[in-house]
């Protein structure tokens, strides 16, 4: 049997950690599998993709600036991928395709990474909680359906520019109506700015790239549960700005590394038909930060 050839594909890409990631599930699990980075133009990612797929290869993560690009590119979505309108795992089949070509499916893992991270790593039940949701770019898009699936109280987006959120939410809603129809229904669902939150939240979940600027959104006091969790997404050395904001408050404050991580075993998942454990390479990780 050849090696089985994947790659994490965007622009920058010299930063992820993916291949390292996947590197350690191989070895932990003994597939016989290659995993590099791809540079990718930013106006060339489906001849990329193509050109990975004539060499021969299996699969692939995609990154900035490309989820939505490898959306349109697959040939069949996963109803999470539909959901996110953005896939950050292609599994690349032989036939099945348009014009005799391979079929690409195209999932999105990292709401159930998101949610892995909290629900089994951290400990938090998502089930009944009110949940606030911060941003409504690609990576709060990815997560959305997976926190609902959990059920929660209710979810509130909230974003800094309001109107985004807004339209957003209501073309899911109206997407996703076998999910709010079919006994979910309770689960409340709104958007708005960061000034017009009010009550307190079980679990924050900041879904920004503020923090890339070591800024963070304009929060009131007051908006955490006691010991409620406030979820980073991005991950780093130091806790960033709104860790920081969280801790003060009383939050149990967590980065994103293990979402990293999480998202990437369903992506191995995906590819491989075997789950491997998160737990040691989440600790390698950490460690090599
Ligand atoms: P996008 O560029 O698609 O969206 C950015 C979002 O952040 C928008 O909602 C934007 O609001 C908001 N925003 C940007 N700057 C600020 C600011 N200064 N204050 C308040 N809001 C701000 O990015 P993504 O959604 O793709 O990524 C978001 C973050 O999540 C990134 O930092 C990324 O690294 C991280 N991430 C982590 C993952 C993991 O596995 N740990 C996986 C995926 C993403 P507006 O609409 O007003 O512009």
């Amino acid at each position: 049997m050849r090696t089985a050839n994947y790659a994490v594909i965007g622009n920058p890409i010299g930063h992820s950690k993916s291949p390292e990631i996947h590197a350690a599930f191989a070895a932990q699990t003994g597939q016989d599998m290659a995993y590099t980075r791809l540079l990718a133009p930013l106006d060339g990612f489906a001849a990329c993709v193509r050109r990975f797929i004539a060499d021969g290869a299996s699969g692939a993560n995609v990154t900035v600036p490309f989820k939505l690009e490898a959306c349109a590119l697959a040939t069949r979505l996963s109803g999470r991928a539909r959901a996110a309108g953005a896939v950050n795992t292609l599994r690349f089949e032989a036939g099945g395709g348009p014009e005799g070509g391979g079929a690409i499916f195209g999932d999105n893992t990292d709401g159930v990474g998101l949610v892995a991270d909290i629900v089994k790593n951290a400990g938090v039940a998502l089930a009944g909680r009110r949940i606030l949701l911060l941003g409504a770019g690609g990576a709060a898009r990815g997560v959305l359906l997976p926190l609902l699936e959990q059920l929660p109280e209710s979810v509130v987006v909230a974003n800094r520019t309001p109107a985004t959120a807004q339209e957003w939410v209501r073309r899911f809603r109206a997407d996703q109506e076998p999910f709010f129809g079919g006994g979910a229904g309770g689960v409340r669902l709104e958007a708005c700015g960061f000034e017009g939150l009010s009550g307190r939240f079980d679990v924050v979940i900041n879904a920004t790239s503020a923090s890339l600027e070591s800024q963070m959104p304009p929060l009131a006091d007051g908006l955490f549960a006691f010991g409620g969790l406030a979820y980073e997404m991005v991950y780093g050395k130091e806790p960033s700005p709104f860790m920081r904001f969280a801790a003060a408050q009383g939050a149990q404050a967590r980065d994103g590394l293990g979402m990293l991580v999480e998202q990437a075993a369903e992506a191995f998942l995906i590819w491989r038909g075997v789950r491997p454990d998160t737990a040691p390479v989440f600790a390698q990780l950490r460690a090599a930060l």
